[in-house]
């Protein structure tokens, strides 16, 4: 192992500590999409304590920006991000344990830090972008399209999982919210005067489900009827469905999410009701950088870890319009559970010993991947061609 390597390990290692405090005040604390208030500030100021130069707010109320004191002196060098995701999702909590990645990210900057001054000559620079709303809205795609990502060279990051993972697939998604308006009325006295807006809700839901005998295996719709009407005895007037679309590319997508606009639009009209679709979020499929990839793989292998590479589909995540923009990696890794993501038991093992150990295992695969890059302008020069054949062959 280089001496850079070492360095950075055991700059982790000496926060231990500090680190899973860090991981378990955000996970006591679950906070919802864009109301990451306490995890915004519990890591900019473990950052600030750590000697980062940090920027609260960046771009976003609770998205935040942290930098390495030595980017300054060090201007010329490749830009690494290293990316943190901290909001939890509704009644359970951190079901997909992003206090972890929180905490990776803090703990994989450390170790880059740690690199990048043990090194005689300068490497280049060091960048923790702090980025809200993962599970909904999409923080990412906010901060790209504010050009949060413009001189970053390369994102890492990695997220929880049942297994430790480099080839499950993320696919693109897109989120619907269909609004249907109808006309209130007594339902019992002059049910004939009103129009039924949950009707033509149900009439949706109702295709939609018949549409999925079509659809291709990797293709999936699922969704909710967020408002069917206030009360059994007022016809309703409005009701709201809220679909995900997901497909492997973009092109696909658009054929789907183009069935299901036409489902709501006839069932509104069936239904004699007006409906308003609303695009809440797109997600690009994850394009993980085969490069980058591989050293991130040897890197954790060196540290002991064993992947078991059967090929799954995972989910969907803002980190994959971040990976079509620069090249990235979106790893995962197991905290020994069997639980998938997004339920309780998840929850639970998201704020363990065990989970915690891991995820310090998995920032030293990325601090030793970071360095791996920057010590190596030929390396780099790789990853960015392979990127560029990458995004191609995904269009
Ligand atoms: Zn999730
Ligand atoms: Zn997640």
């Amino acid at each position: 192992m280089t001496d850079l390597k070492a360095a950075a390990l055991a700059a982790i290692d000496r926060e231990t500590a500090s680190l899973r405090s860090l991981s378990e005040a955000i996970w006591d604390r679950p906070e919802l999409a864009m109301e990451e208030h306490e995890a915004h500030a519990t890591l900019t100021k473990y950052l600030t304590e750590q000697g980062f130069d940090v920027q609260s707010g960046y771009c976003l109320e609770t998205a935040f920006k942290a930098t390495w004191r030595g980017n300054e002196e060090r201007v010329c060098g490749p830009n690494v991000a290293v990316i943190c995701e901290y909001d939890a999702l509704p009644e359970i909590g951190h079901a997909c344990g992003h206090n972890l990645i929180a905490e990776a990210g803090c703990a994989a900057a450390i170790g880059i830090r740690a690199g990048l001054e043990t090194s005689e000559k300068p490497l280049g620079r060091l960048t923790i972008m702090g980025t809200p709303a993962e599970e909904a809205i999409g923080g990412k795609v906010k901060m790209i399209e504010q050009g949060c990502f413009q001189d970053i060279d390369i994102a890492l990051m990695v997220h929880p999982f049942p297994s430790d993972s480099t080839v499950a697939t993320f696919i693109s998604v897109c989120c619907l919210n269909a609004t249907f308006t109808g006309k209130a009325s007594h339902a019992a006295a002059f049910p004939w005067e009103g129009i039924n807006a949950l009707d033509a809700a149900v009439s949706a839901y109702n295709a939609i489900s018949m549409l999925r005998q079509q659809m291709k295996p990797d293709w999936r719709v699922h969704g909710i009827i967020s408002n069917g009407g206030a009360k059994p005895n007022i016809i309703p007037e409005k009701s709201t469905l809220e679909y995900f679309v997901r497909t492997p590319t973009a092109a696909e997508l658009d054929v789907l999410a183009g069935k299901v606009k036409n489902i709501f639009e006839s069932a509104a009209q069936a239904n004699g009701c007006q409906v308003d679709v609303e695009e809440i979020c797109r997600y690009s499929n994850v394009i993980n950088n085969s490069d980058l990839m591989q050293l991130f793989r040897s890197n954790s292998e060196s540290l002991g870890v064993q992947f078991d590479e059967k090929e799954r589909m995972a989910g969907s995540t803002d980190m994959g319009n971040v990976s079509h923009t620069v090249p990235s990696i979106h790893p995962l890794y197991s905290i020994g559970t069997d639980a998938f993501n997004h339920t309780r038991h998840f929850t639970a093992a998201a704020n363990t010993d065990y989970a915690h150990s891991k995820t310090l295992i998995a920032a030293k695969s990325i601090a030793m991947t970071a360095i791996d890059v920057l010590t190596n302008p030929e390396m780099l020069k790789k990853v960015k061609a392979t990127f560029r054949c990458q995004l191609q062959e995904a269009a």
